[in-house]
């Protein structure tokens, strides 16, 4: 019989109280998983203790693919089915990768939508399910570590992700089963890691050398809040040209003609890394390549060796710093991350550049995941009282309903904060003084499919003929992701105004759900709000014209005009009633537009001219 569970004194019975989640850092070189345990955020290692889990896949026919070290210790002896640095292309098209000048290490295949796939043993594979398996190879060293429970996880990308490569990311962990709470920009998750999120206000600079990347990053910190002000670096520079530099130092004192023999080759660069290894704790180090003299590398020779490729990386912080307009001085932290940022020198020359020492304490090659481990405990949340989540963006969007039931976004999801937006909404009916707003969260375009989160009236509208009171609604939210909506009346400047509070009342569960009930119902969607927004514009159409005709029809209008406009406004509620496709119904009110043209006309002199002469407004209400 299995043991029966005691809780300790004073603590809750309720088993499991601690949701498990994890953050995740899906490098191009090397990727990595944590999670916060008692309060501690920690990396987990696989059976062999490894933290890092080298990014390459190997694949096999009819055989599960080898994920991380038994990947790599395959690249030699079979290279076209060792998949290395997939990041390089995740999200990006055909065309995109062609267009890079970057080298393009892989293959493609089987093109398809211009998504391109890499042949493999197993078959084509997209860089999406690349990732996906190596995704999956974290989430199942997670569970074999934590239990089976992942509620979710945080996955880390660089800031300069575009649209695609985020979706990207976000599709390859969906594939591997996990559950994303948020993708979180790696400089911020590093930032985060040294807690500089507490600080009030600052400017950080993230300097991140990993095996084959440069990034740099300005980020701005204002009200817990991070925003990315530039990025810069070198998609093609990183530890490997180390490596590189030292194998052809080596090639130089040893042999060159070891160049012409690939396995020799390597056996070189791998000796050279570890050299390059030793030097980050000894002055000098000692290098065996088997059959020739044992070699001697200094500190300072190596540093001779790697000095233009140091340089090239203080050059492109400058450049961000300049992109983003900010003074070296400006700058108050330095976040240093990436395994290359062990390298002495280059400590030694970012800290010369920005006259201040950098963040160092935190394992550089685990700085990105411990700091989505830590974001991800909260979203999870495993953090009593709202305290310190980091809305850097709007997870859902927010918007009014309009007429038929139908949503209109004013901020899309995934803006940033604090953030303002307005948009000018107008009467439905001649004559209406009063308008409900109706405030929205989802990205669904149907009322009842999205999250209503608060109502008010806006009154004292001067009743005008329908469309001619102009209504300017303003959703702002601030730093603490709090929403107040205004509506006013532009020319008579009535207001009114709420405050709500968007996102606290949903679950980041909650919030994933509804994304993707959109994703999976955006089609259907589109087409239901397109026939809705038809048929209420007819129904407006229609009521407006029947409510004129019903005042004034007789005197505007010749019989014959009145004639052909109740023929067309027939066709509008036959189209209106009948019709299944949208633009039927659009084109029958076009028509019923254009016959009453100078109707309208005639009618609008007529309102306007009694309202200036000082008429009872009354007079025109229908
Ligand atoms: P990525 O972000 O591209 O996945 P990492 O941040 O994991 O890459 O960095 C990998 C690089 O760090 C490799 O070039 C590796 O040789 C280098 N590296 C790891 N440890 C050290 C060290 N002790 N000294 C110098 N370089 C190191
Ligand atoms: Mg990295």
């Amino acid at each position: 019989m299995a043991l029966l569970q005691i809780s300790e004194p004073g603590m809750s019975t309720a088993p499991h109280q601690h949701r498990l989640a994890v953050g995740i850092d899906l490098g191009t070189t090397n990727s990595l998983v944590a999670t916060v345990r008692s309060g501690v955020a920690e990396t987990l290692a696989d059976e062999d203790g490894n933290i890092l889990l080298p990014s390459v896949v190997y694949y096999q026919e009819n055989k599960t693919p080898l994920v991380g070290v038994p990947a790599l210790e395959m690249s030699s002896s079979d290279p076209l089915n060792t998949i290395s640095s997939i990041k390089r292309v995740l999200g990006r098209s055909v065309e995109d990768i062609n267009s890079a000048n970057e080298l393009n290490p892989f293959s493609f295949v089987g093109t398809e939508n211009s998504v391109p796939r890499i042949n493999t043993a197993l078959g084509p594979r997209t860089a999406v399910e690349i990732s996906s398996d190596i995704l999956l190879a974290l989430k199942d060293r997670a569970e074999k570590t934590l239990g089976d429970n992942l509620i979710g996880a945080v996955i880390t990308v660089p800031a300069y992700f575009d649209d695609s490569q985020r979706q990207a990311t976000k599709d390859a962990a969906t594939l591997a089963g996990l559950n994303v709470f948020r993708l979180l920009n790696e400089p911020t998750a590093a930032a985060i890691a040294y807690g500089l999120d507490q600080a009030a206000e600052g400017i950080i600079a993230v300097y991140d050398l990993g095996g084959g990347t440069f990034d740099v990053s300005i980020l701005r910190l204002r009200k817990g809040v991070f925003e990315v002000m530039s990025t810069g670096g070198d998609s093609a520079l990183g530890g490997d040209d180390f490596d590189q530099a030292i194998a052809n130092w080596l090639l130089e004192v040893l042999d060159p003609s070891i160049r012409e023999d690939e396995i020799a080759m390597r056996k070189l660069l791998s000796a050279a890394r570890q050299a390059k290894e030793q030097l980050t704790q000894y002055a000098s180090t000692t290098i065996t390549v088997e059959g020739y003299p044992d070699a001697e590398l200094t500190q300072e020779k190596f540093e001779q060796l790697i000095e233009t490729y140091v340089k090239k990386t203080i050059a492109a912080c400058r450049r961000a710093l300049r992109d983003a307009d900010i003074g070296k001085d400006e700058v108050s932290e330095i976040v240093m991350v990436g395994g290359s940022t062990r390298v002495p020198l280059v400590r030694k020359q970012v800290e010369k550049f920005f006259g201040k020492q950098p963040h160092t304490d935190i394992d550089p090659d685990r700085v990105v995941a411990i700091g989505a481990a830590i974001q991800a405990d909260i979203l999870a949340g495993n953090k009593p009282g709202d305290e310190m989540l980091l809305l850097d963006v709007i997870p859902l969007s927010l918007g009014i309903e309009t007429m038929g039931g139908l949503v209109e976004k004013i901020i899309d999801r995934n803006t940033t904060i604090p953030v303002a937006r307005a948009q000018e909404f107008t009467t439905y009916k001649d004559g209406q003084t009063a308008m409900r707003v109706h405030v929205l969260q989802g990205e669904r375009e149907l009322v009842s499919d999205c999250r209503s989160l608060a109502t008010f009236d806006l009154t004292g509208i001067p009743p005008l003929v329908a469309g001619a009171a102009k209504i300017k609604v303003t959703f702002q939210v601030d730093a603490d992701g709090l929403l107040s909506v205004s509506a006013q009346e532009v020319n008579t400047r009535v207001s009114a105004s709420i405050q709500v509070k968007p996102s606290y009342g949903l679950s980041d569960k909650e919030i994933e759900a509804m994304l993707k009930a959109s994703m999976d119902n955006a089609q259907q969607d589109m087409l239901a709000r397109s026939l809705r927004e038809e048929q209420v514009e007819a129904d407006r159409v229609v009521e407006a014209l029947n409510a004129a005709l019903a005042k004034d029809g007789k005197q505007l209008l010749s019989a014959e005009e009145l004639a052909n406009i109740t023929f067309k406004r027939d066709a509008v509620i036959e189209a209106r009633t009948n019709a299944d496709n949208p633009e039927q119904i659009k084109q029958s009110v076009k028509a019923l537009e254009a016959a009453s043209k100078n109707y309208v006309a005639r009618r609008m002199d007529s309102s306007v001219r009694s309202m200036m002469q000082g008429h009872k407004v009354e007079e025109f209400e229908t």
